[in-house]
């Protein structure tokens, strides 16, 4: 009999009329012959109001309390889901995390899933149950409670999905599907009718909070198709699957954070092992660290900022401190008041003059752009937090997002039926086994796929570009307009005498061309140099959720330090780390990730 799991948000069971609804969807399904497991998050608002409750008896509420209070959330609504089911005639039981047999990692507020125990579902499945799962929480090996993060239930619902191999996950909340961008910010931001595995897992960690982004990574790893969906209506949502809606567009969203904060960690020594020392010690507090960038500073000194989610901003400051010391770093500034607008597409890891499209709308806009980082599949940009909505509706409209893609006439009706696992995964990889030797390791456990080392790249910096708006736009538009095909480019902080410097990598055959076109930006800006390297090797870790797991990339920097060499320049997304150095040192390097990344190397 098909399996579904039904996650329904705290929206969605907000009051007894909502559970009882969500109690008729969860029949309903079963009475088509279905198995259900719904997944249940803490009614309404509850969790905000424990965690505010917290605070009002210690500013710095323990982890372990914190974790045996939230979990109560969803402990209240399970019960009143298998109560309403009982009341509508139907046989229903929920279980706590830790009855379901969720085992986490003790990183409590934090946890990840190490296991789950199928038998009880199963049991009561095939006794006719609707099991009701409490979301977001799991068991450590004391037994002592521990929760996933906020929004965790997701991924609690995904990774029930896969190992019960269920035929689909759906999630029930307060929009009818995963959109452009969120359209509580931008009305109008279109829904999309699919999206793939990548795309949604960049945009989840970029912002887009529709779905937690640990749950994407789970989805990706087991193929688990999810339907995002609305609990109000019947219509079909959106699908999340390994395929993009477009395979043209080189745009699929847009995302915004809001709470970002800078730091920027001013006179760093310009040797190996810098880097490492100070993001290792963010990694034990298991911070996760984006839009990194290392500005040539002076006397072969160098900056590094890097942006850090706003709610962690303190206790990031704190490890920072201690390794600015450590590395006799001159001092340590930052800045709160900064928000990241993100693009997020498959598309442009093929595409051209992708990136200048996004600078020309901030500047058009006047909105200074204050970092820029690109992967293969996004781009951030870190500006003013006052001008983070304007940003995010200049960069939504200069991708037409609003627009279906062209591929797809908009007369014709979305409505395929949703995909299931069986006819999702055709062509895929043997889901029986897939699940059967994952379960061996760590659920959540690290899985890379590949470390793979580009010698084609050259580097081109320009040194002191004046930081105003439209700068970024015009040096991108005239390299686009060369038809140079750039693939990582970093913006870093203002640094010497407010001046910034770009950096960017092409081609190596393009590199003659790209000098030449930047010789004339840098004369126009009047900019203090450009600089090159003819010939970089670009490192690549490609996997899943390398972002989250904020242990890769020190990893990568330390294998690279112990062989003494030396970084240029950073990039990291969810499904790769990339790392750019001299070209001579390539096959070293690439060697060194190779061993320091064995054991995780799938
Ligand atoms: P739930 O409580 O059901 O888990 P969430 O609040 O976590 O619901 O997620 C749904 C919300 O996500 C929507 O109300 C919407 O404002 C927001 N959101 C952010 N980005 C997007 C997006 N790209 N598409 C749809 N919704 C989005
Ligand atoms: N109740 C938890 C939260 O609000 C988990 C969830 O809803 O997904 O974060
Ligand atoms: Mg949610």
């Amino acid at each position: 009999m098909p399996l579904i799991v039904q996650k329904f948000g705290g929206t969605s069971v907000a009051d007894s009329e909502k559970i009882l609804a969500a109690a008729r969807k969860a029949i309903r399904t079963q009475r088509e012959n279905n198995q259900v497991v719904m997944v249940v998050s803490a009614m309404g608002q509850n969790t905000d109001v424990l965690v505010d409750l917290a605070h009002q008896v210690n500013r710095r509420p323990p982890a372990r309390e914190m974790d045996m209070l939230l979990s109560t959330g969803e402990q209240v609504s399970v019960a009143l889901m298998a109560m309403a089911i009982d009341a509508l005639g139907y046989k229903a039981m929920s279980l706590t995390g830790g009855q379901m047999g969720i085992i986490t990692d003790a990183t409590h507020t934090k946890a990840r899933i190490r296991s789950i125990a199928t038998q009880r579902l199963r049991k009561l499945l095939d006794d006719g149950y609707i099991v009701i799962a409490a979301g977001f929480q799991g068991i450590d090996e004391y037994h002592d409670i521990t929760t996933l993060g906020r929004g965790g239930s997701d991924t609690t619902a995904v990774a029930l999905a896969a190992v019960l191999k269920a035929d689909q996950c759906e999630i029930y909340t307060d929009v009818d599907g995963v959109y452009t961008t969120d359209p509580r910010l931008l009305p109008e931001a279109r829904r999309v009718q699919r999206i793939s595995y990548d795309e949604m897992l960049e945009l989840a960690s970029l912002g887009s909070g529709v779905m937690h982004n640990r749950s994407i990574e789970f989805a990706k790893k087991y193929a688990v198709p999810i339907h995002v969906r609305s609990s109000l209506s019947d219509i079909t949502g959106t699908m999340i699957l390994a395929e993009p809606e477009s395979a043209e567009r080189a745009v699929c969203g847009a995302a915004m954070s809001a709470s970002e904060a800078r730091i920027t960690v001013v006179g760093v020594p310009d040797v190996p092992g810098m880097s490492l020392e100070i993001f290792s010690r963010l990694a034990d507090c298991r911070i996760t660290v984006d839009m990194i960038v290392q500005n040539v500073g002076e006397k072969g000194k160098s900056d590094i900022s890097f942006t850090v989610p706003g709610s962690e901003l303190e206790a990031a400051l704190q490890a920072v401190q201690e390794a600015a010391a450590v590395v006799g770093a001159s001092e340590v500034t930052h800045d709160d008041q900064v928000a990241k607008v993100s693009v997020v597409g498959l598309g442009m890891a093929h595409q051209t003059g992708v990136a200048n499209q996004m600078f020309s709308a901030l500047g058009a806009e006047g909105i200074n752009i204050q970092m820029i980082t690109t992967s293969e599949i996004k781009i951030s940009a870190l500006v003013d937090r006052d001008s983070a909505l304007p940003a995010l509706r200049a960069v939504h409209q200069v991708y037409q997002l609003e627009q279906e893609p062209a591929e797809r006439p908009a007369d014709q009706p979305p409505a395929q039926p949703p995909a299931t696992r069986a006819t999702h995964n055709n062509n895929g990889p043997d889901l029986g086994s897939l699940v059967e030797r994952l379960q061996g390791i760590d659920m959540e456990e690290l899985l890379i796929s590949d470390v793979t080392l580009d010698q084609s790249q050259a580097l081109v910096t320009i040194v002191g570009i004046p930081n105003q708006p439209g700068v970024a736009a015009k040096v991108f538009q005239s390299i686009a307009d060369a038809g140079i095909f750039v693939d990582m480019i970093v913006q870093g902080h203002k640094g010497y005498l407010g001046r910034i410097s770009l950096s960017f990598t092409v081609p190596a055959d393009q590199l003659p061309l790209a000098l030449e076109v930047t010789q004339q930006l840098a004369n126009h800006f009047n900019c203090h140099a450009v600089t090159h390297r003819p010939h970089v090797a670009k490192l690549s870790v490609s996997g899943i959720g390398l972002r989250s797991h904020t242990g890769v990339a020190i990893r990568m920097f330390r294998a690279l330090a112990d062989a003494q060499i030396n970084m240029d320049m950073i990039s990291t997304s969810e499904v790769r780390v990339n790392v750019v150095v001299d070209g001579p040192h390539g096959q070293q390097g690439l060697r060194q990730l190779q061993t320091a990344l064995a054991d995780v190397l799938h």
